[in-house]
């Protein structure tokens, strides 16, 4: 991801604040528990990125390209401000308490990132709290970048600033204005 270059695109040229839904067409209209199945299921012979994609909030002027590939036959729809209030930010307590302050080789040494900042393992519901807070609020504002694409489902980058430090973290995006933290901490920007 090139860091600098996103920055200046959040910053400065964001026009079209038209929020739009990722639709793969042969998914129908379900509870999302069967959705899942559904996808996973169509996935055998269907773009598995595609399907992944379904249901999924992003800015016009920021989403996956579409067509994503030949014959896809993925669409677009806008959508209204309020199912834009659907959004939702969701940070595991598990990504502080059992990773970050715990496994520090795993981690790769992001424990002492952590704790420079002044935080430790008893911070972490407020770290979940916080980060779920002000990835939320930037997703709406149309300030995130997007990451890589793969199976899994679209990767975004959101800006995160604790006691005057910013840095990126990760996120994946879910269906209905879902966002779900995947890295807590993927690199510093300078920007101060
Ligand atoms: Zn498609």
């Amino acid at each position: 991801m090139s860091i600098l270059r996103n920055i200046k695109e959040i910053s400065g040229n964001i026009v079209n604040t038209t929020w739009i839904e990722w639709v793969h067409p042969l998914i129908p209209n379900e509870p999302e528990i069967l959705r899942e199945a559904i996808r996973i299921a169509m996935a055998i012979k269907h773009c598995l990125i595609c399907t992944r994609l379904d249901g999924c909030y992003f800015l016009e002027s920021n989403m996956p390209e579409l067509p994503l590939h030949p014959y896809c036959d993925c669409y677009k729809e806008n959508i209204s401000s309020d199912k834009l209030k659907n959004a939702t930010a969701y940070c595991p307590i598990s990504k502080f308490k059992d990773y970050i302050f715990t496994d520090e080789i795993k981690s790769k040494g992001k424990m002492y990132i952590f704790t420079s900042m002044g935080f430790s393992s008893d911070d972490s519901y407020t770290l979940s709290t916080e980060f779920e807070r002000q990835a939320l609020s930037c997703y709406l504002n149309g300030n995130y970048s997007l990451d890589f694409l793969d199976q899994n489902g679209q990767r975004i980058g959101i800006p995160i600033t604790l006691n005057n430090h910013m840095f990126w973290s990760g996120w994946m995006v879910y269906p209905n204005g879902k966002i779900q933290l995947v890295t807590p901490f993927g690199g510093w920007i300078d920007e101060f």
